[in-house]
């Protein structure tokens, strides 16, 4: 069934800035710095690397395709235990309404981060926001597709609260837009900014794997509420080495979303008893097993790195503004679209990615893939119009 009455998607009015600005970093990256930044042991290493950065971005692509099914049940919940169960309500005409639901959001999406990164079942789906080795806005856009299955209960408080659906929207969408230009080396200390709100620098350090940056600045908006619960850090003078402890070394989009379920089923599998099974999904991440977290050595850290030749880098990169088109029109027509109509579309544009991603990896399927998705879209586009 089409779903006529339902908004367009917000998101779409920002991909055009998103895709700007990232363009915008990067020219400045080389122009300013010679795309290269202080690393560990004084060695320099590259702002940007190209598959890394498109890579982020496909992953991108693939969360807004993901998100845009769920959203209509996930909303849906909201405005049902709104209207069955908020115990009072809220005025919209009134300006300070939305900044306490501003609040009241940023309040959630903390212990909804903070669960996200000590909850294996649920870091298996952020981690894919975390598992770049690299630091900059593209590093933003790449969101998972999978967290949906747990984020949206943890804003129910909000609705028995009585927060109304569209200032619950309206908050999630500046908290989640905020985060943006957090994400970026080229932005450096900002004093008293850096202590009460999130900020680069502090963002820096939840994005790194040194041993002082594990599980800490979960905050969305303030920074306030990791030193109120007791989880900031401050960053230190020594480089940060961006990433995660079970690296993903691939640039596959799906691989990328997925990899930690594969991870969480082997422990699963091998894990005897009820107990170590659960363990195997619920324990924390860094104590799994209640083995701590090991010692990071940032000098003995090896990227994750692949050459891409210019010609498949010029090829990959139009074919990506291509697909951002066809993203932006996916968004716009998918709530009159029915449901058939939008996964093949998905489908269409996931196959795009793989295909894209597969041959920056160099893998011999890759082309033969990206040839067929043409040719079939190329028949339906004829069968159309004939
Ligand atoms: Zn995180
Ligand atoms: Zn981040």
């Amino acid at each position: 069934m089409p779903q006529k009455n339902f908004p367009v998607n917000p998101i779409l009015y920002a991909i055009p800035v998103f895709m700007l600005t990232v363009a915008l970093e990067a020219f400045w990256a080389w122009r300013r710095h010679g795309n290269r930044i202080v690393d560990v042991g004084g060695r320099t290493r590259p702002i940007y690397q190209f598959a890394d950065a498109m890579s982020s971005l496909q992953i991108g692509v693939l969360s807004r395709i993901a998100a845009a099914f769920p959203r209509l049940l996930t909303v849906g919940i909201y405005v049902l235990v709104y209207q069955q169960f908020a115990v009072t309500s809220w005025d919209k005409s009134n300006p300070l309404a939305w900044l306490l639901a501003l609040l009241l959001y940023d309040f959630f999406y903390y212990w909804k981060h903070r669960a996200n990164h000590e909850v294996r079942i649920m870091w298996a789906g952020h981690v894919t926001h975390h598992n770049s080795e690299y630091f900059n806005l593209s590093t933003a856009l790449r969101q998972s597709s999978t967290t949906f299955v747990f984020d949206w209960m943890f804003y129910l408080p909000m609705a028995v609260l009585g927060v109304p659906p569209e200032m619950w929207i309206a908050a999630g969408l500046i908290d989640l837009l905020y985060q943006y230009w957090t994400h970026t080396e080229l932005i450096g200390r900002l004093g008293w900014f850096d202590r009460v709100f999130v900020s680069p620098s502090n963002h820096r350090v939840h994005h790194g794997q040194n041993d002082y940056c594990i599980d800490c600045n979960y905050g969305g908006i303030l920074i306030l509420w990791d030193r109120l619960f007791g989880t900031f850090e401050d960053e230190r003078p020594e480089p940060i080495v961006y990433g995660v402890r079970t690296p993903l070394a691939s640039v596959d989009p799906l691989w990328g979303n997925l990899h930690y379920y594969a991870l969480i089923w082997r422990d699963f599998r091998a894990a005897r008893g009820i107990d170590a099974k659960l363990d195997a999904i619920f324990a924390p991440p860094s104590g799994w097993r209640d083995e701590k977290l090991g010692h990071f050595e940032p000098l003995e850290f090896q990227r994750y790195e692949i050459k891409i030749g210019k010609r498949l880098a010029r090829y990959v990169t139009a074919q990506y503004a291509i697909t951002v088109v066809c993203l932006c029109v996916f968004l716009y027509r998918f709530p009159h679209w029915t449901v058939t109509q939008s996964m093949l579309a998905g489908l269409w544009i996931v196959i795009g990615l793989t295909a894209l991603a597969a041959m920056m990896a160099g893998r011999r399927w890759g082309a033969p893939l990206e040839i067929a998705r043409w040719a079939a879209a190329i028949a339906v586009a004829w069968a159309l119009v004939g």
